[in-house]
């Protein structure tokens, strides 16, 4: 059963955001532009993923996606987590095409480009280990029923190559590509094969963890070590064809000066691009401001017809802009 879809993960929409925000000129737009690519072939990974593991028997396992949890300040997510009443498993999606070579005296895995040029990352064995551990004590803390956890590791494409650097085909053992996610799962199926509790003690669990997720708050700006000022403000088109910044606000619409579009909402994507890049809150002027609107009045009609929460009063007051009122669409 699935227990937690899965959603395009907070950093991704984040890093999509931001690029669609900074001036190509800008000194971090080749970097933001490549995490994105990175970020979205991590998401296709555990797209890929999901989908295999919808065909797992549904009454055997609760499945959960993306699931973010948090102990004594330690942020941890589990990209997709197997809950049955004989055993736990982390599996951990990766997509990383080309030769991938484990390298077991220094864990990292080094990928080989087809022009011979290398790449390292942390071993993903590690990174399992690591979740295995702090789930281990979440569950501990949580005062949860003791069940063994056990971790993979998927890559996404088959085309793949797997090598080690030692002679030891075990490396193996917690790392499978497409398909055989199902054969190392059945492996661990016969290895864990005593039911450890009972089903009412896993759906608890279940609601446990969904109810103790703790996702780590992310400051896009910060990590890129950038402010406010390099974004661009003002209305973007929504035409996907055109995107033009900023869109002009006459007679109660929003016009693109490139395309001729017009729109009754298109500030609501940026509303959302200032609540989840700048600030959760806005004051009228910077509203005016950020989506260039000709005058105060306009920005507080805008603004009030949002039926925003508010504190304060007059020109300090402050506007609540949330999730449930803006639009943070950039899919
Ligand atoms: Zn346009």
């Amino acid at each position: 059963m699935i227990m937690q879809e899965l959603t395009p993960p907070q950093r991704l929409l984040l890093t999509e955001i931001l690029r669609r925000l900074l001036e190509i000129t800008n000194r971090k737009y080749q970097e933001v532009e490549r995490d994105l690519a990175k970020r979205w072939a991590g998401y296709w990974g555990e797209i890929a993923l999901a989908n295999y593991v919808k065909e797992l028997p549904q009454d055997k396992y609760y499945i959960f996606h993306d699931l973010q949890l948090q102990i004594h300040g330690i942020y941890f997510q589990i990209d997709t987590l197997l809950l049955s009443q004989n055993y736990i498993l982390i599996i951990e999606a990766k997509n990383i095409s080309g030769t991938l070579v484990f390298d077991n005296v220094f864990k990292q895995l080094i990928r080989i480009h087809k022009d011979g040029t290398e790449e390292s990352f942390e071993d993903p064995r590690v990174q399992c280990e690591r979740l295995q551990s702090l789930l281990r004590r979440w569950m501990v803390k949580n005062g949860c029923k003791l069940l063994p956890i056990d971790t993979l590791v998927f890559l996404k494409s088959t085309n793949t190559i797997l090598k080690t650097n030692s002679a030891d085909n075990a490396d193996f053992n917690k790392v499978c590509k497409g398909r055989d996610l199902f054969n190392k799962i059945e492996k661990l199926e016969q290895r864990y094969n005593q039911v450890k509790v009972n089903n009412e003690t896993i759906i608890q669990m279940g609601k446990l963890l969904l109810s103790q997720q703790s996702p780590k708050p992310i400051n896009i700006l910060e990590e890129y070590k950038l402010t406010a000022k390099d974004i661009r403000s003002g209305v973007c088109c929504p035409i996907e064809t055109c995107r033009f910044i900023p869109m002009n606000y006459k007679r109660g619409k929003w016009n693109c000066p490139a395309c001729h579009t017009t729109s009754n909402d298109a500030h609501l994507e940026a509303l959302g691009d200032h609540f989840y890049l700048i600030k959760p809150t806005m004051t009228n002027i910077e509203c005016r401001n950020f989506l260039h609107l000709p005058t105060y009045d306009t920005s507080q009609k805008i603004l009030f017809k949002l039926n925003l929460p508010t504190t304060g009063k007059t020109k300090s007051r402050l506007y609540y802009l949330s999730p449930k009122k803006v639009t943070p669409c950039v899919l």
